[in-house]
């Protein structure tokens, strides 16, 4: 299980502090404020995640700076990925966001097109998939169902011959619920940094 450290709206001071305490994955939802951030802080050995809503016309900075990108969910933005991750890197490590209540306001793929959209991942040269993400709905049968609900979206897969090793579920709200239903990732904003600081 790892922590992914959520920087969004906190200052570069604040990652290298958590940087000094031990953490090493950072993650960040908005790529303009992410860019300043990296480049300030590109002497440390940071594992920088994109967890932010995907936006078509900025994959390409997405594709050229982060190492994970929780958030994909559907096949024109992981191409996308693909075609502009650079030569050198190393494929992108890929999660598709799963909207699991099937809110409309909310970004991630029903669970009724994610096996098309995996195999579609797997199929991109400079893509690597790895697994599922979600932000489970705040109503309904509870985020530990949810959660639950996600590790056996996993197993299906898994079991159609789609090899999955991590599940992005948690955050500061929910997190021990998270990593008891399986999660290998927790991401984790305001219980590490405390309250955020938007503009
Ligand atoms: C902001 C954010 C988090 C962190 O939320 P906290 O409640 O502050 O822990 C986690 N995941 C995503 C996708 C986020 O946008």
């Amino acid at each position: 299980m790892r922590i992914i450290a959520v920087s969004k709206q906190q200052p570069a001071s604040a990652i290298a502090a958590a940087y000094a305490a031990g953490l090493r994955h950072f993650g960040e939802s908005y790529v303009q404020e992410a860019l300043p951030k990296m480049a300030e802080l590109k002497e440390l050995d940071i594992t920088w995640h994109f967890v932010g809503k995907l936006q078509a016309n900025k994959t390409r900075a997405v594709a050229e700076h982060f190492d994970w990108v929780h958030t994909v969910d559907r096949l024109r933005i992981a191409e996308r990925l693909s075609e502009q991750r650079p030569h050198s890197a190393p494929p992108l490590n890929v999660l598709i966001q799963i909207n699991q209540g099937g809110e409309e306001q909310k970004a991630g793929t029903l669970e009724h097109d994610v096996d098309a959209l995996a195999r579609g991942i797997s199929a991109l040269p400079k893509l690597a998939l790895r697994g599922l993400m979600t932000l489970p709905p705040q109503s309904g049968k509870g985020a530990s169902a949810w959660f639950a609900s996600l590790a056996a979206l996993r197993a299906r897969l898994e079991a159609d011959g789609i090899p999955l090793d991590t599940l992005s579920m948690g955050m500061s709200a929910d997190f021990e619920t998270a990593i008891a239903e399986g999660a290998n990732f927790v991401r984790i904003g305001t219980a590490i940094f405390g309250a955020r600081h938007p503009g």
